[in-house]
């Protein structure tokens, strides 16, 4: 780990040490208060017809305002400017009236994504758009719609309608309406039912790399205003390069071809610090899109926007602070910032606060406001967030988010302790905990430890390999150590155990390897201030399956959430049930990537292309299920139909067998899916598991219960080797 560029402050220390986040225990605990919903639509068709699921559903039923019957519509995918529209209640549909079959979008969701503003008037039952110099009027099931006070026929005569899903009602409009009005461009994609809806087309016409700017940025020139989606993959956590991947939508490549090779790729080899290596090609047609990949030489935070002034798109270096909140770790209160790369900072102690500047970094907390937290208990009175404007001691360019953390009264400044891990800020408000102690995985199969004493002292250690247990013993005059365990679980080391009462003079200190671990002491000499320790898993250097990539896409996150159980959401289901079948897997060895670690919004889109852009072997997607009927329950695997023998079905198929033969749930089968994303765009074999239906109480007890999501890991971990020779 390297030194980040920091301002000197000898408060400051890294220490590497990975934790096992017990992520699962704290979202078993988690209540969530249920949305109190009223329903008013009476349950027609069983199946998953359920619009608080984004993408799984195909069929959603709606309640008319005007003739106050319900109906059963084609959901429809909306992709705005590269991001899909994500609707917590009304979604766009296919309105079929006769002959005619129309795409109809909730208008208030494009209009905000599109900065306008819209509100409704019950009494006269009229949505009002305003959007840059357009204020239109759509009357509710008229088909004359005014634009700065002229009258326009609506496309088809097909009229804006106000539905309702579970009682929120939405205005609804034909999408060709918001083209002509608004000056979109949409495309309509059959096979997956997907809207496209764009700003109108331009070119790109140059790429440029400013290296001489405070922040390292990738200009793109453009002929006008242009949308690109984008997503990061962490190819160094699994042994590759990390890189930034940028969709410029509806955009045509006009480059000068003499910077283009045979095959239309640009390639730009900048080698700087930051940046390897920039390739851009036009990567569809229908509509224009151009694929931007940047190549880094370590983990990035970006941020991409439109320079008006200049008239081009800009991707820039900077790091982010996405979250602000506290832990209990190791029974230390602890404030945990978290950030997209290695962060810079600064720590100042002041009377009775703690100030930690982040620096170079954006707040996308709060979506960048001030905010406040009060934290339970007595050690932390308040934390304040900031974007902070620099004063004296920064440049006046610097960027930093400032946090201060106002200590409680039994608290001071020295009992204080901040480090950094990977991409987050620590800061123990009381403790110090593990000071000195450097537990690294490093692969795989291996992991390392250093553990630094004060003064040079003579360790003893060993070995019992009945129980897999080696015991180290440190003077306690050499550290300052607690009675704790740690638990690593990590398929190389499972447990750590530091006991200061049972030996007067030492800490005895146990570690717990994992089934095929070898522990190799390196310390260079008895008596030393420096011990090191290394740990090899031999069954997992010898796996069939080392170093064999598979991604799992725990589906949903962030903005949206999914289908809604009474105490669960199904992203964070989801989350709890991917990071146990990834430990599963790289407990056979295998190399995981999860699309999502946290609970952050990964584009639908963006999920299989990352798969692809890592060539992995398989690619599972994990979903719960949602049904209007609360009686429906059970598991399901989708799969996208290909002709022939499929190891797409097959995979579906596996799973779904040892699924039921391990959890005794309700069998549905398995499930052609033409138009889900995920499973289409996956080039390897890929399937979306469905683990059972959160809106059936019962169902929704058991994938909370441990055992019960072992069961379910099991049984996707076993499947997927079926197809895996
Ligand atoms: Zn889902």
């Amino acid at each position: 780990m390297k030194e980040a560029s920091l301002r000197g402050n000898n408060y400051i220390r890294y220490v590497l040490f990975t934790r096992k986040k017990d992520m699962e225990g704290r979202l078993y605990m988690k209540k969530i208060i249920s949305l109190l919903i009223v329903l008013t639509i009476i349950v027609g068709i069983l199946p998953v017809a359920f619009a608080g699921k984004n993408y799984e559903a195909t069929t959603v039923e709606l309640v008319d305002y005007t003739t106050k019957s319900s109906k059963t519509y084609a959901k429809i995918n909306m992709v705005m400017g590269g991001d899909e529209l994500v609707t917590k209640d009304v979604p766009g549909i296919l309105y079929v009236d006769g002959n005619v079959a129309r795409a109809m979008v909730p208008v208030n969701f494009i209009t905000s994504k599109l900065g306008g503003e819209m509100s409704f008037d019950w009494s006269t039952m009229e949505a009002t758009l305003q959007y840059k110099t357009k204020r239109v009027v759509l009357k509710m099931d008229s088909s004359i719609a005014y634009v700065n006070g002229v009258a326009h026929q609506l496309p088809d005569n097909v009229p804006p309608k106000l539905l309702a899903f579970d009682g929120t009602y939405r205005a609804l409009v034909p999408v060709r309406f918001l083209e002509d009005t608004f000056g979109l461009e949409i495309f309509w994609e059959n096979n997956t039912r997907t809207v496209y809806i764009n700003k109108p087309q331009q070119d790109l016409q140059s790429i440029s790399y400013d290296w001489t700017a405070k922040f390292q940025e990738v200009r793109f020139k453009t002929t006008g205003e242009v949308d690109a989606s984008h997503y990061f993959v962490e190819g160094s956590s699994i042994g590759g390069k990390d890189k930034i991947v940028l969709e410029l939508q509806n955009v045509k490549f006009d480059i000068d071809p003499m910077l283009v090779n045979e095959q239309g790729l640009y390639v730009d080899d900048v080698g700087g610090f930051e940046i390897a290596k920039i390739q851009a090609f036009q990567s569809d047609t229908q509509p224009y899109k151009i694929r931007v990949d940047v190549d880094l030489n370590m983990k990035k935070e970006y941020d991409v926007w439109y320079d008006y002034r200049t008239g081009e798109l800009v991707l820039q270096l900077i790091n982010s602070v996405w979250e602000i909140g506290t832990e209990d770790i190791y029974s230390a209160k602890t404030v945990v910032i978290e950030t997209g790369e290695e962060p810079a900072y600064n720590v100042t102690p002041l009377s009775n606060k703690v100030i930690v500047d982040v620096i170079n970094s954006k707040l996308r907390k709060n979506d960048g406001r001030s905010g406040i937290l009060f934290p339970d208990g007595s050690e932390i009175n308040a934390i304040n967030y900031m974007q902070f404007s620099p004063s004296g001691e920064y440049e006046p360019d610097d960027v930093i988010t400032r946090v201060v953390i106002t200590l409680g009264t039994n608290v001071s400044t020295d009992d204080v302790y901040v480090e950094a891990i990977d991409d987050k800020i620590y800061v123990y408000v009381s403790g110090n905990p593990l000071d000195g102690f450097n537990y690294a995985k490093q692969d795989i199969d291996w992991a390392s430890l250093g553990i630094n004493l004060n003064v040079a002292s003579t360790y003893t250690t060993n070995y019992n390999s009945t129980t897999r247990e080696m015991t180290l013993k440190i003077p306690k005059t050499a550290i300052a150590l607690d009675n704790l365990d740690i638990d690593i679980d990590d398929n190389i080391v499972d447990l750590i155990t530091i006991d200061k009462q049972s030996s007067a003079r030492d800490y005895v200190i146990k570690f717990v390897l994992s089934k095929g671990t070898e522990v190799f002491d390196q310390t260079e000499s008895k008596k030393t201030d420096a011990l090191s320790f290394t740990f090899l898993n031999n069954d997992l250097k010898n796996s069939i399956y080392r170093g064999r990539l598979i991604v799992i896409d725990p589906g949903h996150g962030g903005k949206d959430p999914g289908a809604h159980g009474d105490n669960i959401t199904e992203a964070e289901i989801n989350l709890i049930a991917a990071k146990e079948l990834k430990k599963k897997l790289e407990g056979l060895g295998f190399n995981v990537y999860m699309t999502r670690e946290s609970n952050k919004y990964v584009g639908l889109y963006n999920r299989p292309q990352i798969a692809n852009d890592l060539n992995a072997e398989a690619f599972i997607s994990i979903h719960a299920n949602a049904a209007t009927n609360k009686a429906a329950t059970g598991i399901e695997n989708l799969y996208y139909p290909e002709a022939g023998y499929s190891l797409k079905r097959e995979l579906a198929r596996e799973i779904q067998k040892k699924l039921i033969a391990y959890t005794g749930a309700v069998d549905r089968g398995i499930v052609e899916r033409p138009n889900l994303v995920v499973t289409r765009e996956t080039k390897m074999p890929s399937v979306i598991v469905e683990m059972g239906f959160l809106t059936n109480a019962e169902e929704e007890a058991r994938l909370m219960n441990p055992a019960y999501m072992d069961s379910i890991t099991n049984g996707i971990r076993d499947g997927l080797l079926q197809i895996l020779k």
